[in-house]
């Protein structure tokens, strides 16, 4: 290998790193890691530094995190249309979120760079091939052999979807006078779609009036335009690794995303992620799962935000919702008292704790299951004094049938109609509409 390594920000390849896939050619893997280098970033050391004072924001109690997408991206599914969809179903979410609670929302995407999948077996049960990691790793149709050029693939398809996002944030088509285009036409006889009529309505009427008081929308930035910020599980160590870049004064930042996020898997405190991202500027999440001690919770804070740095740090919990209730409230209270109130951003999973094998086969979740986490993540932060900062969901932009329940009451027969997806099953629009819904009213019973 040609390129050079930097003592410190190579020190994780001296350490366990888990999840990793077995490469099967050292020199092809030398050649990818050379070549990701070297390409451009895709995002910019000051745009992470405002994300991260954003997250500060929602650490202190300003501000709500709203962040989704794919479980796993995929080279197929990255197209206009699939992209569009998502983002639409963020920008209705956190409309429904910012309208319905007065509350300033920071959007982050599961996007552009959602490539890579932690397994619990390195062997598919059934077929025993070998799992499938992500499409930066291997072939879920196809040739399930880890091909490190599948790495190059990810990071292009990343910055198309990027380029996509960053045009439709300022084009025009992510305005508040545009809030009646997000809805899908799938999702116009829904209930939630329906509701989000009437909340569009309402903005357009607001929005009217102030055109009529002589507000210029498109030049009012809270009106035209929006933040839209990316982030991935930061997985695969030596693509992580490659476009991690120094900003001007010499600080690393993982430039291919605004936030990247270590697994419920490969959070080891010694660990080879740990350390890497420990050394990142970005802002950083951790998955902390229903194992997670207080003691570790408080252990990982220290590891990944020494230096207590307002935003930098996105604690999200995947508990399940019967146990959210029992095991979260200690992790709050250690964490709150050893690094002080709101020093970091709490954020509910309610996804990866709820999953189970429906009696047809499929992966799914059910929805009320996926509410009752976040209604006891609130209750628990209602009691303890602490911030609710923000939801992480898994969302699709169309019409697919992957999680039982929702108004459309999809059932266990329903999930073969559209069960599209690569990894973990997803919310559809319509379903992830509905829990903004509930969220928003949530959001406006607690006290600030
Ligand atoms: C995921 O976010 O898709 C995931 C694998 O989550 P976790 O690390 O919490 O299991
Ligand atoms: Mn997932």
């Amino acid at each position: 290998m040609t390129a050079t390594h930097d003592l410190d920000l190579d020190r994780w390849r001296t350490l366990p790193a888990l999840q990793q896939p077995s490469w099967p050619d050292p020199v092809a893997l030398a050649t990818v890691y050379e070549t990701l280098s070297q390409v451009p970033p895709l995002v910019q050391p000051g745009e992470c530094d405002t994300l991260r004072s954003r997250l500060a924001d929602v650490a202190r109690g300003e501000a709500f995190l709203l962040q989704g997408g794919d479980c796993a991206e995929t080279f197929a599914a990255n197209t206009a249309d699939g992209i569009r969809g998502k983002v639409r179903t963020l920008l209705q979410m956190a409309v429904v979120l910012t309208y319905g609670a007065s509350v300033p929302v920071v959007k982050v995407g599961r996007l552009a760079g959602q490539y890579a999948k932690p397994r619990s077996s390195d062997l598919e049960s059934g077929t025993g091939l070998p799992s499938y990691r992500g499409d930066a790793v291997n072939d879920l149709n196809g040739e399930r052999t880890p091909d490190p050029t599948r790495m190059v693939r990810a990071y292009a398809n990343s910055a198309a979807t990027m380029n996509f996002m960053r045009a439709m944030a300022t084009d025009g088509s992510a305005d508040l006078a545009a809030v009646h285009d997000w809805n899908n036409d799938f999702v116009l006889n829904s209930p939630a779609g329906d509701r989000y009529q009437e909340l569009a309505t309402d903005i357009d009427r607001a929005l009217a009036f102030m055109r009529a008081c002589g507000l210029d929308l498109e030049k009012t930035p809270q009106t035209h335009g929006v933040e839209l910020w990316s982030s991935h599980e930061a997985l695969l160590l030596e693509y992580e690794r490659a476009l991690t870049r120094p900003d001007e004064n010499g600080r690393p930042y993982d430039l291919s995303a605004h936030m990247v996020w270590i697994g419920e898997r490969t959070r080891d405190l010694d660990g080879a992620h740990v350390d890497l991202l420990s050394k990142l500027h970005n802002p950083i999440g951790v998955k902390l799962g229903p194992t997670t001690t207080p003691q570790r919770a408080v252990e990982l804070c220290e590891r990944l935000d020494p230096a207590m740095q307002p935003g930098r740090l996105t604690l999200i919990t995947r508990m399940g919702a019967g146990t959210v209730r029992d095991v979260l409230p200690a992790i709050v209270q250690a964490v709150e008292d050893t690094r002080g109130a709101r020093s970091v951003v709490w954020e509910c999973d309610p996804m990866h704790g709820n999953t189970f094998e429906a009696s047809s086969g499929y992966k799914t979740r059910r929805f009320d299951d996926v509410m009752d986490e976040v209604k006891g993540f609130f209750e628990v932060h209602a009691d303890l004094g602490s911030w609710a900062g923000g939801v992480h969901v898994e969302l699709s932009g169309d019409d697919v049938t992957e999680c039982l329940g929702g108004a459309q009451q999809l059932t266990d027969a329903d999930l073969a109609g559209r069960y599209e997806t690569a990894c973990d099953p997803r919310l559809n629009t319509s379903q992830a509409l509905e829990l903004s819904f509930l969220v928003a009213e949530m959001l406006q019973q607690r006290k600030r």
